[in-house]
């Protein structure tokens, strides 16, 4: 039976295993998924959930339990090796080994692209994970509650401080949803105002959002500027060490928070150790019909799509004449793949991927969006209602879909969960704090009872004295 490699879970490589199971009879090929994650990310819910208005498992769709048919390998694979046709997976725990396959499809996906400036790589958070959106949300929540203890200044508005890199689609949707969510807490902090809070977003182009018109664009910017945030354009950030955030226009200022979002690149970790061609800008090179190769020349058995490919766009819509990263593409192209594959393994012509931009819908934090298809915008409410009816449909199974949208019901009629859960990076802390440890071999033991002079006197202890003293009994 030929086994089939499918490396990286995500859009692409879900929707290719999911319908793979579905188009191959049985017996006909054996499918294998490995990513290092066990599930796959809906990643345009991440602002979202770092927002609070999705519950951060909702957003993910676990493999083993939606990939009834696939062997899935929770593991990262590490090297492609074409020619021998093998793939190394290095799993978590235990040795790497080599996989033999007879099909390999790469969907390993792109990464966060940043520049070299200093502070970004030490202080800012990505956002192509969920636990990137889910740690900003902690980041926020904490921020508001040490904010609410401390003096108007220097210090508070650091921390109620928030800065977005990057204008593009993910960037404004982090940033706005992280607006809505912040003048939302306000209703729980009486000891901060609105006034109290910045929202920084900084954007190298002269326009933000390149998927819709420029007066949807322009739209956009009045209606956040209107909200208490300020879209910076033409502007770089050139440093941002310590929090300390200094712009291209001599701008400065500090901040607790920021988000990177200027950019993806092609998973380098996949590309650069597999002997797949690649093109100029770190892409797998990808046929039409989503097989390896050029015009001229095809690499057998070799399948790539979503963001780690450079697949043409025969629309002639695309930039430089290939398919825009973005996951209309990844879902369509991992569809098409499956049977495809399916088609070459029985001797039949794989299929040309074509596909017609949609349009984009963003939402903009509760109750605002903007929605763009062709000359048609619509902003506002109703762009909020495609977002979410567009995205609560499009989410991967029925399973999911329901707890999203029930969440959202949940949150229409009990508002959001606003408690940080940041303490879960830590979660030995407390017990450690208390937990009862054998003495060091050959150490005196205390005295059963204290001298009385001694127990007389005044108690001054400080709390760390207090926590030994609980921990020693
Ligand atoms: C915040 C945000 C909002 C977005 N909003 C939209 C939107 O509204 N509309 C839209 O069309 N697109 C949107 N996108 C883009 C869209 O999500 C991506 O284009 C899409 O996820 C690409 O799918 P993919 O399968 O190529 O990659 P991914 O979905 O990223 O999957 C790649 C998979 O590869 C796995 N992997 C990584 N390294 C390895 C390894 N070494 N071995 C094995 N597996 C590996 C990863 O764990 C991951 O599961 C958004 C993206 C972001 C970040």
């Amino acid at each position: 039976m030929p086994k089939i490699l499918i490396v990286g879970g995500g859009y692409a490589g879900f929707y290719t295993a999911w319908k793979l199971e579905k188009w191959l009879r049985p017996g006909e090929a054996e499918v294998t998924v490995v990513d290092p994650l066990p599930y796959m990310t809906y990643q345009p819910f991440l602002p979202e959930v770092a927002a609070g208005s999705i519950e951060a498992r909702h957003s993910v769709v676990s493999l083993r339990r939606h990939l009834k048919k696939t062997n899935v390998i929770t593991a990262k694979v590490t090297g492609i090796d074409h020619a021998s046709k093998t793939a190394t997976i290095t799993p978590e725990a235990g040795e790497p080994w080599q996989f033999d396959y007879d099909v390999v499809v790469v969907t390993g996906g792109a990464v966060s692209r940043t520049f070299p400036i200093p502070g970004v790589a030490d202080q800012a958070y990505g956002l192509k994970t969920i636990e990137e959106a889910v740690a900003i949300r902690d980041r926020l929540l904490t921020n508001f509650d040490k904010a609410a203890n401390l003096p108007a200044g220097p210090e508070r508005d650091r921390l109620l401080t928030v800065v977005v890199v990057g204008g593009g689609f993910a960037g404004i949707e982090v940033f706005a949803e992280l607006r809505s969510f912040a003048s939302a807490l306000l209703e729980f902090y009486p000891q901060l105002s609105f006034d109290d809070t910045h929202f920084h977003l900084i954007e190298a182009m002269g326009r933000i959002m390149p998927e819709v018109s420029l007066p949807t664009s322009h739209w956009v910017i009045k209606h956040l500027a209107q909200r208490g945030a300020e879209i910076h354009l033409d502007t770089q950030l050139t440093s941002a060490v310590d929090g300390r955030i200094e712009l291209s226009t001599g701008e400065t200022f500090e901040t607790d928070l920021i988000v990177w979002t200027a950019g993806v690149m092609a998973n380098p970790a996949i590309v650069r150790t597999s002997d797949l061609p690649v093109e100029e800008r770190g892409r797998i090179k990808a046929r039409p019909d989503l097989r390896v190769g050029d015009e001229d020349d095809i690499v057998a058995d070799a399948w790539a799509a979503g963001d780690i490919a450079a697949v043409p766009d025969l629309t002639g819509g695309g930039v430089g004449g290939y398919c825009v990263p973005n996951a209309q593409h990844a879902v369509r192209q991992g569809k098409l793949m499956a049977k495809n594959i399916v088609a070459v393994l029985r001797g039949e012509e794989p299929k040309d991927y074509f596909h017609k931009n949609l349009g984009a819908v963003a939402g903009l934090g509760i109750g605002s969006g903007a929605f763009q298809s062709g000359k048609i915008a619509i902003t506002g409410l109703l762009a909020w209602f495609a977002h979410r009816g567009y995205h609560g449909l499009a989410m991967p199974t029925w399973e999911r879909k329901f707890r999203v949208f029930w969440g959202w019901w949940n949150n229409f009629w009990l508002g959001r969960d606003i408690v940080s859960l940041s303490a879960v990076q830590n979660p030995r802390a407390e017990f450690e704090r208390f937990a009862a440890r054998p003495k060091p071999a050959g150490e005196v033991a205390a005295p059963a009872a204290p001298a009385k002079s001694e127990a007389k006197k005044p108690a001054a202890k400080s709390a760390k004295q207090v926590e030994k003293a609980v921990a020693a009994k």
